[in-house]
C-alpha cells in the first residue's frame, strides 16, 4: 500500500450539549432534519472510506460541536474500526457521552481526543471516565484550554489522571500579554509540548504535509488541504481526486492550531506523535517522563 492518508472530517453538525464560555457552539441545537442531513453526509463519507482500499487511512473527526452524543458518530467509529485498511478512527470529544458502546470498538484503531471543560463537569467525574477508558484499553489523549483561572483544576486533573496519560494544554495565545513567565512555566511543567502550542508558527512557503498526505473533508465531500486554507483541492467523490494531492508549501502567514501545525514539517511533530498523530498521543519516550 502507498502512503497513508490522514483525513480530518468535519460535517455540518454544529450543536453541543456543553456551554463553555470560550466557544461559539455552546448550547446550540441542530434541528432533527439538520441532524439527519449530517448523518447522511457522514454515511456517504464512510462509504467512500470503505471503498478507498488502495490506501491506509486515518480519520479524525473534528466537529464544530459535540458529536459522540449522536449515535451516528459512535457507529461511525465502530464501523471505521472494522475496515482493514483504516489504521486510526479518532474523534475530538468532551466525553459527556456514556462509554459502554466502546466495548465493541477495535482497540488498535479507535481513539478519543478528550477535552476537559472545567465549567461543564468536575475533575472527579472527568478523571473517572478517563480511568474507565484506560481500563477498557481505549486509546485516548486528554487536554484542556490554558485558562488562568483554571490552573488549580488543571493541576488537580494532572494529579488524578493515570500517570502514563499525557495531558496537553492549548494556549490562549491570541493576547500576547495573557501569560507571564510563571504561568508559562506552570503550563510547560504540565505539558512539555506547551511551548510549541504557545506559538503562531510562521508557515508561509514552508513544507507541510497538509494537501499531500493529510487533508480535510466537509459534509459535501469537498477536500481542502487543512481547516485553515479555504481553497478547495477537489472533491473526494471525483474519480481523479487523488491527482489533486501533492507536496506544496503553506500559503498562510502563520499556523497557530495543533491540528494544523502538527503537519508542518520543520516542527518534527510527525516524529514526536508518530502513530498517535491524529489523536494527539506522543510516541512513548518522545517527551520527558512519558
Ligand atoms: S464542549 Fe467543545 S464544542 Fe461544546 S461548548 Fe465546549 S468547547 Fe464548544
Ligand atoms: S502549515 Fe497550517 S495552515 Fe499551512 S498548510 Fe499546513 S496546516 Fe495548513
Amino acid at each position: 500500500m502507498s502512503t497513508r492518508w490522514n483525513i480530518l472530517y468535519r460535517g455540518p453538525l454544529s450543536s453541543c450539549n456543553y456551554a463553555c464560555g470560550y466557544c461559539p457552539f455552546a448550547k446550540t441545537r441542530n434541528t432533527r432534519e439538520e441532524l439527519q442531513e449530517d448523518a447522511s453526509k457522514l454515511g456517504r463519507f464512510l462509504d467512500w472510506v470503505e471503498a478507498s482500499t488502495s490506501r491506509e487511512i486515518g480519520v479524525l473527526f473534528t466537529p464544530w460541536g459535540e458529536a459522540l452524543v449522536h449515535r451516528a458518530y459512535r457507529d461511525a467509529l465502530l464501523r471505521l474500526g472494522k475496515m482493514p485498511h483504516v489504521r486510526r478512527a479518532a474523534i475530538q470529544t468532551n466525553l459527556a457521552c456514556g462509554l459502554q458502546w466502546l466495548e465493541g470498538a477495535e482497540r488498535d484503531t479507535v481513539a478519543l481526543w478528550c477535552t476537559f471543560h472545567p465549567t461543564e463537569t468536575t475533575v472527579e467525574r472527568f478523571a473517572a471516565k478517563i480511568h474507565l477508558l484506560d481500563r477498557m484499553g481505549i486509546r485516548h489523549s486528554v487536554g484542556t484550554v490554558g485558562v488562568k483561572e483554571h490552573f488549580p483544576l488543571i493541576e488537580q486533573l494532572r494529579g488524578m489522571l493515570p500517570e502514563s496519560t499525557y495531558l496537553w494544554v492549548n494556549s490562549l495565545k491570541k493576547n500576547p500579554e495573557y501569560y507571564d513567565q510563571e504561568h508559562l512555566d506552570f503550563l510547560t511543567a504540565i505539558d512539555p509540548l506547551f511551548p510549541i502550542n504557545h506559538h503562531q508558527h510562521r508557515s508561509r512557503g514552508k513544507e507541510c504535509s497538509a494537501g499531500h498526505t493529510s487533508f480535510s473533508v466537509d459534509g459535501d465531500g469537498i477536500a481542502r488541504r487543512c481547516h485553515f486554507i479555504r481553497t478547495p483541492l477537489g472533491n473526494i467523490h471525483d474519480p481523479n481526486f487523488e491527482d489533486r494531492l501533492s507536496p506544496r508549501p503553506c500559503t498562510n502567514a502563520v499556523c497557530g492550531c495543533h491540528i494544523g501545525h502538527v503537519h508542518l514539517k520543520e516542527l518534527g511533530l510527525a516524529e514526536t506523535f508518530a502513530d498517535g498523530l491524529l489523536e494527539r498521543i506522543p510516541q512513548k519516550g518522545a517527551i520527558a517522563g512519558r
